[in-house]
């Protein structure tokens, strides 16, 4: 806490007290700190892929190894591998710039959850590239919410894929869906490699990983549940994570349930 004390005249110009000003700088230096961290963090992200394909451009431009069938294809995807990343990264950050900004606008339309819930789970089963069965919990009923469609979307692309990347050959995810009061909770639960108790909320910090190199490698950028965080609350919603290590994941969120107006049937 920051003090500052002036002294006031009167309109003779005589003293006639002090004025106290008392501010939160450890609030202000928090969020400087922050913003220190998040540059070192981009920096750091960036300069990753791009050593990595300098190494590998050098390697290939040494000499006849460009020519190498053998060698050439293997070091040229890569390279490819890593610019996919980094526009992913460039993306998602400009997305969260954004967000930061308020500079974007929700769509939000009438949309009937579980047959949405339904239409994204398809999605990934029809691209699963591995032996993972995703179940379904999702009830009969319709229920509706009120969002925009392409950010729920993205939010569970976001933490479906996480359960798929950390999940083992042969593992299974459960998608739910119930309804709790006036919110609509959507579970997540995966048999994955889970999340150290001590780091639990940090995951939907930008940037946390519990293991940077396995993310990287993974193809993740670090930035996709702080996304999935910021437009599940620009929904006046909430997301959490419960997590065992070695035993699995859960990631759940609520979404406020669209009213039924009153005299309206079913
Ligand atoms: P990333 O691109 O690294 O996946 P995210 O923001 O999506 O970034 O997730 C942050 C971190 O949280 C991940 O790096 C991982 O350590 C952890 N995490 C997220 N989801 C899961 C999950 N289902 N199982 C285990 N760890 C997870």
């Amino acid at each position: 806490v920051r003090a500052n004390f002036s002294e006031v005249q009167d309109e003779n110009e005589e003293f006639s007290g002090i004025i106290t000003v008392i501010s939160d700088v450890t609030e202000q230096e928090k969020v400087e700190r922050e913003r220190r961290e998040f540059v070192a963090n981009v920096s750091h992200e960036l300069r990753t892929p791009l050593t990595t394909m300098r190494s590998y451009l050098e390697a290939l431009t040494d000499g006849d190894t460009w020519k190498d069938e053998n060698i050439a294809p293997k070091f040229l995807s890569v390279t490819q591998n890593e610019t996919e990343r980094m526009i992913r990264l460039v993306n998602d950050l400009l997305q969260l710039s954004k967000m930061d900004n308020k500079d974007y606008q929700l769509h939000k339309e009438r949309v009937n959850y579980t047959d949405f819930i339904h239409h994204v789970v398809d999605r990934f089963e029809l691209n699963l590239k591995q032996e993972i069965d995703i179940k379904r919990n999702v009830p009969e009923e319709k229920y509706n919410v009120w969002v925009d469609k392409d950010k729920v979307t993205q939010v569970l692309d976001n933490i479906i894929s996480n359960a798929i990347k950390y999940s083992p050959e042969g593992g299974e995810i459960l998608v739910e869906v119930t309804k709790e009061k006036h919110q609509l909770l959507t579970k997540v639960t995966d048999e994955g490699v889970g999340i150290p108790e001590s780091n639990i909320d940090k995951i939907f910090d930008r940037f946390y990983r519990v293991d940077k190199a396995r993310s990287r490698q993974l193809g993740g950028t670090g930035l996709g549940l702080a996304i999935a965080k910021e437009l599940i609350e620009a929904h006046d919603g909430e997301v959490w994570a419960k997590s065992k290590e070695n035993e699995g994941t859960t990631i759940t969120f609520r979404l406020p349930l669209m009213q039924k107006k009153r005299g309206q049937r079913k």
